[in-house]
């Protein structure tokens, strides 16, 4: 049983943007202390903590000084080195847990543990060279996907490949030296679940997500989708569920799945941490991903997830959708109880930069999402 690390103690986090502000506003709340690494006080998350650290991750004095300042750590991101994890769990948890953090920092072990486990990814496979890129462009049928092995977010690191890709010419320009191909999947959809482990075993599961993405990059979640069939819904938590339990999980975790074109539900990938398609949580749950987060990292008592509102949606509010200044009229949208706004105190306005995002509560998903959508047009009017 995990020793209960109650309000008062302090949690680290490891990175200082926007899912370790919400962690940490959860955190706040509940009485915690917080303590970020990877930003300064003016950093997403470091704007809520009480300590922050702005050393690089590899500095490993810095960190063996903020784990000794913490009860427990976790992290918002996975690039986080071996070493980094073992000076880190020398003083306190680091939770979920170092085997699921350097798994998911590597495609390719990634997939094979998620293949090992009987559940069904993209073909995939390494490649070293433009000859063997070639091989597996026609031993997958012709699409695939390149990707970094490492540190890829975004959809960056990743180049599509179709039967006439100059394939030299992509290998030479990529730079890589080793790389994973998988075939390119013709789905239906593209859906994620967020799901929960405490120490005592016990596993809680969100509702599935539907998610849209544009230019690689999430643009809008939707919870309660009737287009998620009962079926692939326990499909997903069986799924999820396998994961927690291989890792033995104590804390938070999100997997992203395809719907094929024949019903089948494969993995693309894990993130072991809250994901911004379950920022939607906050309002439509009874506990949001980050208090889950939180109580399964604390060994505080299990809460079932029930939901508050029948159907959600989140549009995520990226750089070119926020106004250069704001006016009353920008947040006209916002004039109903069940939209909010979240904005994450970043404070130059990139494109691409997730700056903030927005949620939508209604009895059904196709009225949630289109409010979600409109809110975000009507902040540019
Ligand atoms: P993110 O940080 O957004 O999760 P990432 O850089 O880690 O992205 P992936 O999640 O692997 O990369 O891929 C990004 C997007 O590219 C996917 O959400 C999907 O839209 C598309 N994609 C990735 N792999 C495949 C595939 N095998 N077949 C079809 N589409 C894919
Ligand atoms: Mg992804």
């Amino acid at each position: 049983m995990t020793q209960l690390i109650g309000p008062g103690s302090t949690i680290g986090i490891m990175g200082a943007g926007q899912l370790g502000r919400m962690l940490a506003v959860s955190a706040r709340q509940m009485g915690y202390r917080v303590a970020v690494f990877g930003g300064d006080r003016t950093s997403p998350a470091g704007q809520i903590s009480d300590r922050a650290w702005s050393n690089p991750f590899d500095d490993q004095d810095a960190l063996a000084e903020f784990a000794a300042a913490c009860d427990v750590v976790t992290y918002e991101f996975e690039n986080i080195s071996a070493e980094a994890a073992a000076t880190i769990s020398k003083h306190v948890p680091l939770r979920p847990g170092v085997e699921l953090l350097s798994t998911a920092q590597n495609r390719f072990a990634e997939k094979s543990a998620l293949s090992q486990l009987g559940l069904t990814t993209a073909g995939f496979r390494m490649v070293h060279s433009a000859d063997e890129l070639t091989s597996a462009r026609s031993d997958f049928g012709g699409r695939i996907i390149l990707k970094a092995n490492t540190e890829g977010y975004d959809g960056k690191g990743q180049w599509a490949i179709d039967e006439d890709t100059d394939i030299p010419a992509l290998w030479n320009d990529a730079g890589l030296t080793g790389a994973l191909v998988e075939q390119r999947i013709d789905f239906e959809f593209e859906l994620s679940i967020v799901a929960g482990r405490y120490d005592n075993g016990n596993c809680v599961f969100f509702d599935p997500m539907l998610n849209h993405h544009a230019n690689h990059i999430l643009d809008v979640s939707v919870s309660a989708s009737p287009l998620i069939s009962d079926q692939t819904r326990r499909e997903a938590i069986r799924m999820a569920r396998s994961v927690l339990e291989h890792f033995d999980v104590v804390g938070v975790l999100c997997i992203e799945l395809f719907l094929d074109r024949n019903g089948r539900l494969l993995v693309n990938e894990i993130a072991p941490r809250p994901h911004n398609s379950g920022h939607l949580t906050i309002e439509a749950y009874n506990c949001s991903q980050f208090e889950l987060q939180l109580r399964t990292i604390c060994g505080l008592p299990s809460a079932d997830l029930q939901r508050r509102a029948p159907a959600a949606a989140m549009s995520n509010l990226l750089g070119q959708h926020l106004p250069a200044a704001w006016t009353v009229d920008n947040l006209a949208a916002f004039d109903r109880p069940e939209t909010h706004l979240h904005l994450y105190g970043k404070p130059e306005a990139r494109t691409n930069r997730k700056m903030g995002h927005i949620t939508v509560t209604a009895e059904h998903a196709s009225e949630a999402e289109r409010v979600a959508r409109r809110c975000r047009e009507q902040l540019l009017k």
